[in-house]
């Protein structure tokens, strides 16, 4: 019988451990996370308003339930207090490493790191309610917010600087930042990106959704469209491209009425300074107009302009973190491998696999991750007769125990669900989520 960790419990770790079940009718895998929640960036990254791909948690849910699936939260692998690599490798016949992309591209640029410049991820798991976030005071005084980067993270972060208390208060956001976002001052998000907007990296259905939020206008500068070649012939554009332009050309030439709040995307520009306000934090964003270079890219043209801000979040995408005793490739940002098997020196590394984005990197929606967790998931079975046949812990739980690590199981993690419950009660709102670690170990100890 083949007994498998796999770490993270996202959607890669839960597509993995839902093939490897189905594939293999005896195989038993462990589901470990690093922190007491299962479900990763389904739990911490899809925005709170989004209700219909938060509900895909129900299906990871199933798979966490299996009879032979177990859920292990609270055990960090690698890293100074962690559990080493070598020393996991030791207790199953084989580890798949679904990490994600923990971290944030850098702009490199001066000012990046001024107080009220964050990186959207930092906003993101604040109003996600992430055990690590801190309370930065995203929107002390803010009026206007520049945005940088034009993908499906940057749409998010625009819309929830936008919605009102009403439409918050149904979602499991934590009651502080939802009094935060409900009383905020904002009244102009600038979304800006480097090149056209034919190369933005939103989808369309993401992109709509900005024009029907209420009291809030979308302005686009019909000469931003125009300096974009491919606007001249949008039926030569992939599909996906051409319904973004259509939208972006709709909201150009729609009259300019009353809103109280306004969404500007703007294009052609490149982040090139941060600047301080009087204050010492932020004030401005200098950007560069760019100009189309024939082949996709934008070159820049020595002209400037600087929107005033006193909030900058940077969307310019995740990047994956190496793991100690990993094999990592810090240009791309993911673990070498070849069809899910880890590469150490060009060669497969008997019993280590990797699946989703430090497989792949940053990309793609959930559902990729499935056919992505398949793939490794038949190389690891193609592997298993070799792999099976080593000595390992009959259960793993007593070695993590004797390592000093108690996990929380099932049913603390259920305990902590009944407690988000609760507390969503008292607040009259529905389930809301708890925010920080002692109440979430608090909570999934109470059974
Ligand atoms: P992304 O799609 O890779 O977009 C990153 C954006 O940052 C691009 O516009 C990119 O421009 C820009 N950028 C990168 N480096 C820059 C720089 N130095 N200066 C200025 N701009 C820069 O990343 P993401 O928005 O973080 O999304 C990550 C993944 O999660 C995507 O696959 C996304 O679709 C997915 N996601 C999906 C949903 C959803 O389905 N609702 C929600 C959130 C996230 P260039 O194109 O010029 O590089």
């Amino acid at each position: 019988m083949l007994r498998v960790a796999v770490v993270g419990s996202g959607p890669s770790g839960c597509y993995t451990a839902q093939s490897l079940v189905e594939r293999d009718p005896e195989v038993h895998v462990d589901v470990l996370d690093r922190l007491p929640c299962p479900f990763g960036l389904v739990r911490y990254g899809v925005a709170p308003d989004h209700e219909k791909i938060k509900s895909l948690q129900g299906n990871l849910r199933t798979v966490l339930e299996h009879d032979r699936v177990r859920f292990l939260g609270g055990v960090q692998v690698g890293g100074p207090d962690g559990l080493p690599v070598e020393r996991l490798r030791e207790m199953y016949h084989a580890v798949v490493y679904c990490v994600g992309a923990a971290t944030d591209r850098r702009l490199g640029i001066p000012g990046e790191d001024l107080p009220g410049s964050w990186s959207a991820t930092e906003f993101v798991s604040w109003y996600s309610a992430h055990p690590d976030a801190a309370d930065e005071g995203f929107l002390r005084d803010v009026r206007s917010a520049v945005v940088i980067g034009v993908g499906n993270v940057a749409v998010d972060v625009a819309r929830m600087l936008v919605r009102g208390a009403g439409e918050l208060r149904p979602t499991d956001m934590p009651q502080g930042a939802l009094d935060t976002l409900a009383a905020s001052g904002v009244t102009d998000v600038h979304m800006v990106g480097r090149r056209g907007p034919t190369q933005a990296r939103f989808t369309t259905k993401e992109l709509r959704e900005l024009g029907g939020l209420p009291d809030t206008a979308v302005r686009v500068d019909p000469a931003d469209l125009a300096l974009d070649p491919a606007f001249a012939d949008l039926s030569a554009l992939p599909a996906a491209q051409r319904r973004n332009a259509e939208v972006l050309r709709g909201w150009a030439s729609a009259p300019r009425g009353d809103a109280e709040r306004h969404i500007d995307l703007r294009f052609f520009l490149r982040p090139v300074e941060i600047l301080a306000g009087g204050n010492g934090r932020v004030g401005a964003v200098r950007f560069e107009r760019t100009a189309p270079d024939g082949h996709g890219g934008v070159t820049g043209t020595g002209r400037y302009e600087d929107i005033p801000a006193q909030l900058v979040l940077r969307s310019v995408g995740y990047r994956g973190v190496a793991l100690d005793g990993l094999p990592f490739d810090p240009s791309a940002g993911t673990v070498p491998n070849e069809e899910g098997r880890v590469l150490r020196d060009g060669a497969a590394s008997p019993g280590e696999y990797v699946a989703g984005w430090i497989k792949r990197g940053p990309t793609g929606v959930i559902g990729t991750n499935r056919p992505c967790a398949k793939e490794t998931v038949n190389s690891l079975l193609a592997d298993a007769p070799a792999l099976a046949s080593r000595e390992i812990p009959a259960d793993p739980l007593p070695a993590l125990r004797a390592a000093g690590i108690e996990p929380v199981t099932w049913p603390g993690w259920l305990s902590i669900e009944r407690a988000e419950a609760e507390l969503g009660a008292r607040l009259g709102r529905n389930v809301v989520k708890l925010a920080d670690w002692d109440t979430l170990l608090e909570a999934a100890r109470t059974d």
